[in-house]
C-alpha cells in the first residue's frame, strides 16, 4: 500500500488524478474499520490530516476535515446535537464530517442535517476545479455518491438562508455509541419548515409532502403536528435489517419528526 501525505488540496487532488483508485484517509474511523476487517485493501491512500484548508469552518462553510468533537460546539444547533451522538469521544476526536459524507451510509448522522439545510457538497479535481453538488445529487444510493474518481470532498457549503430553529434527534438500540435506527432533523428556514431523515431510505431524504402540509398552516395546531408525523411516517422508505424493522423505523420517524417540530415551534 503506498501512502501520500497531502499538505494541501492541490497536492491531494494531484495525487488522486495520478491514482484514481486511491482512497482518501481523514480520521480513518470508517476506512480503517473496513481495512481491519479485510473488507477492503486500497492500493494507495492519500492522507488528509495535514491539509489545513479542510479544517476551516465558518457560518457558511464547513471544511471536510472538521472533526465531530469540534462540531459539538458548532453554532448550528442541530449539527452540534448530531455531533454529540457520534460514537465515543475517541471517534469524535478523529472522525470528520467529510468522512461521514464520503462513506454515505444511510445511518451517517451528519447527512439528515445536510439535507434539511439544503447544503451542497463542494468537491475539487485537477480537471474541473471546484464545483458544488446539491446534496440530493451527491448521495445516490447506499454508500454510493456521485463523486468522480478524480475528485475529493473539500467542504459542506450552506446556502445563505436564515435558519430560525433547528433540532436533531436519533433513535438507536441503546443511548450511546450507537448507529442510528432513525435520525431526524426539523428546521424552520424563514417561515417554512423542513424535515429530513436518515436510516429510513438508501440516502438521506426529505419528507416533502409533510413539509408542504405544514407550510400551509399559519400556526400549526396539535392536530396539524400529529398529521405532520403521520405524513413523515408514510413518506419514509425504511427496510428491515439487523438493527430494526421496517415498521418500527416508520413509527419512530413519525414520532421523532413530531417531537422535533414541537421543539422548533417553542423556540
Ligand atoms: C466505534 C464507531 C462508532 C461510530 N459511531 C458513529 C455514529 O454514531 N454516527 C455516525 O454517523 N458514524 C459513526 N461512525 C462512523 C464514522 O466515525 C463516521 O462516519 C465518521 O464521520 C467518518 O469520518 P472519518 O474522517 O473517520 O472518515 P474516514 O474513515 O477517513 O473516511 C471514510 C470514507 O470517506 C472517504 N473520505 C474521507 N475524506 C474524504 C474527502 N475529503 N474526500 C473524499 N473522500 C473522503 C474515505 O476515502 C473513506 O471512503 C462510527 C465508527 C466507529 C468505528
Amino acid at each position: 500500500m503506498d501512502f501520500v501525505r497531502a499538505k494541501d488540496v492541490a497536492e491531494a487532488i494531484a495525487a488522486k488524478a495520478e491514482r484514481p483508485d486511491a482512497e482518501f484517509l481523514a480520521g480513518g474511523t470508517d476506512l480503517m474499520v473496513a481495512v481491519n476487517l479485510d473488507d477492503h485493501r486500497p492500493q494507495s491512500v492519500i492522507g488528509l490530516r495535514h491539509v489545513a484548508e479542510l479544517q476551516q469552518m465558518d457560518d457558511t462553510r464547513i471544511g471536510a476535515g472538521v472533526t465531530w468533537d469540534r462540531l459539538e460546539r458548532a453554532p448550528q444547533r442541530a449539527l452540534a446535537q448530531a455531533a454529540r451522538t457520534v460514537g465515543s469521544p475517541q471517534i469524535r476526536a478523529a472522525g470528520t464530517i467529510g468522512g461521514n459524507v464520503g462513506t454515505a451510509s444511510p445511518a451517517g448522522d451528519g447527512l439528515a442535517w445536510i439535507a434539511a439545510l439544503d447544503a451542497g457538497i463542494e468537491v475539487a479535481s485537477v480537471e474541473r476545479g471546484r464545483r458544488i453538488v446539491p446534496w440530493a445529487e451527491f448521495f445516490v444510493g447506499v454508500k454510493r455518491t456521485s463523486l468522480a474518481a478524480d475528485e475529493m470532498i473539500t467542504a459542506v457549503v450552506l446556502p445563505d438562508e436564515q435558519i430560525e430553529a433547528q433540532e436533531f434527534a436519533k433513535v438507536g438500540s441503546r443511548n450511546t455509541m450507537v448507529i442510528s435506527t432513525v435520525s431526524c432533523v426539523v428546521a424552520r428556514v424563514g417561515s417554512g419548515y423542513r424535515v429530513a431523515l436518515g436510516s429510513v431510505a438508501p440516502t438521506p431524504m426529505r419528507a416533502f409532502q409533510a413539509e408542504e402540509m405544514l407550510n400551509d398552516e399559519t400556526s400549526p395546531s396539535p392536530a396539524a403536528i400529529a398529521e405532520f408525523g403521520r405524513l413523515v411516517a408514510a413518506e419514509v422508505r425504511p427496510i428491515t435489517d439487523h438493527r430494526s424493522t421496517e415498521a418500527y423505523r416508520r413509527h419512530a420517524a413519525g414520532v421523532l419528526a413530531g417531537r422535533l417540530l414541537e421543539r422548533c415551534l417553542s423556540s
